[in-house]
């Protein structure tokens, strides 16, 4: 039997032992937790032999108290949930940081009422991802029937492909097959706007809209931002907003939509620039703004910090609904 089939193997067994329905909800956390090991220590072979570099990109994963964080995020577990897990594998003999963090959550379990509040703040102790973004949008007030600026989150792509990439190699996220019928469009981008910069160190992305139902009344537009040029191929959400607060004043949602592209045209000339701006899409210096993340901006932009690399928006996508919608498509 090959090596690596008798890892696989192993990890299936250990799965289907560990997991299983009937054991209290608790403890098939703790099997997850032993289980997202075992596949760690696959993938740390995998790296020792070279056979994996997509493994040695990711390789910071935090084992356990990741898996309950994953697990809490998409609401599977609760804040108790996470609490007594970590306190039944911190009892096992683990002693990481992050799960000796969360058996302590609300004076270790015995103060039920800031449950939840303590362990999102012991979330965010660690959470190293960019700051979300903040900008006012057009939107419709439905109970005043009338237009308002909204405030609404957005994630900056730059920002986040350059956390996402870390110190891995950035041709992994910039390189194009030969054949690809992107290199044309893109040394036409870097041409065209005078990047002066080989097109090879430019990234790849596409903007993709769409909409989805949450409610038996309500839907959701969504912006999302993917990479169409690396290996990791990375999908992730930009901005996010309900179909009722899209404008409805007669202009058919344009003065909502054009707020989000004055947004994603202040992304693609930063993006394209290569340098963090020092301003922001409103025209606001990012010094002199008091929106949340603004000041670390600023110092990002005061210490002239470059991307990883620039990236050019080559492709929207969306079915014919969402263009109708966003670009004012005729039928
Ligand atoms: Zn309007």
């Amino acid at each position: 039997m090959p090596p690596c089939s008798l890892f696989v193997g192993t990890v299936f067994v250990c799965t289907s032992t560990q997991v299983n329905s009937s054991q209290p909800f608790v403890d098939q956390v703790v099997a997850q937790v032993l289980w997202f090991k075992l596949v760690r220590g696959v993938m740390g072979i995998r790296q020792r032999l070279s056979l994996d570099d997509r493994a040695n990109q990711r390789k910071k994963a935090s084992g356990g108290g990741t898996v309950l964080k994953n697990f809490f995020k998409k609401g599977k577990v609760s804040a108790f949930d996470v609490q007594k897990a970590a306190k039944t594998i911190l009892d096992g003999g683990d002693q990481s940081a992050d799960i000796a963090s969360f058996s302590k959550a609300s004076v270790n379990g015995k103060d039920n009422k800031h449950m939840s509040r303590d362990v999102i703040r012991k979330m965010l102790k660690s959470n190293t991802a960019p700051p979300l973004y903040t900008t006012y949008v057009t939107m419709w007030d439905s109970d005043r029937a009338c237009k308002v600026e909204e405030k609404m989150h957005f994630q900056i792509p730059y920002e986040i492909i350059d956390y996402k990439v870390g110190s891995g190699p950035v041709d992994d996220w910039t390189s194009l097959p030969p054949d690809s019928p992107f290199r044309p469009l893109r040394a036409a981008f870097v041409e065209e706007h005078g990047l002066g910069v080989d097109p090879e160190s430019v990234g790849v992305a596409g903007i993709w809209g769409d909409a989805a139902c949450y409610h038996t009344r309500d839907s959701l537009f969504m912006l999302l931002v993917n990479m169409l040029s690396g290996s990791f191929r990375e999908r992730f959400w930009c901005g996010v907003w309900s179909k009722r607060m899209t404008c409805q004043c007669g202009c058919y949602g344009r003065c909502t939509f054009d707020s989000m592209w004055r947004f994603v045209s202040w992304v693609s000339v930063a993006w394209a620039s290569g340098g963090y701006p020092a301003f922001r899409d409103d025209g606001i210096a990012f010094l002199a703004s008091t929106f949340p993340g603004d000041k670390i901006r600023a110092t990002w932009a005061s210490a002239k910090r470059k991307m990883k690399f620039r990236a050019c928006f080559l492709q929207k996508r969306g079915d014919w609904s969402w263009f109708k919608q966003a670009l004012a498509f005729c039928d």
